[in-house]
């Protein structure tokens, strides 16, 4: 029969081949290896999520800096002015 352990992570027992004993506040309690890799990994992931969030938000930045405003466009076109004469041009709406 295999050794067994209760696993705080998990709620269950596990071989203890597959575990370590670590040391918490409560006291030293037996964990798998699956979980601590698990809980290993998730911080290095909320790393990487968080610097492509960063670098989209700036590519995102800079993309409204050097674009034209399309609110500012819309409000300077009056109807029946040169410039909306010329955007209608330019986008083909040449009446
Ligand atoms: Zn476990």
């Amino acid at each position: 029969m295999r050794e067994t352990a209760y696993c705080y992570h998990c709620g269950r027992h596990h071989p203890i081949a597959e575990m370590r004993r670590v040391r918490l506040k409560s006291g030293v309690r037996w964990r798998c290896l699956r979980s601590i890799e698990a809980t290993r990994a998730a911080p290095a992931q909320r790393e990487a999520f968080g610097q492509r969030m960063t670098a989209l938000n700036r590519a995102l930045a800079d993309e409204r800096r050097n674009a034209p405003q399309p609110g500012c466009l819309r409000e300077t076109a009056v109807p029946g002015t040169a410039l909306e004469a010329r955007l209608a041009g330019e986008l083909g709406l040449r009446r």
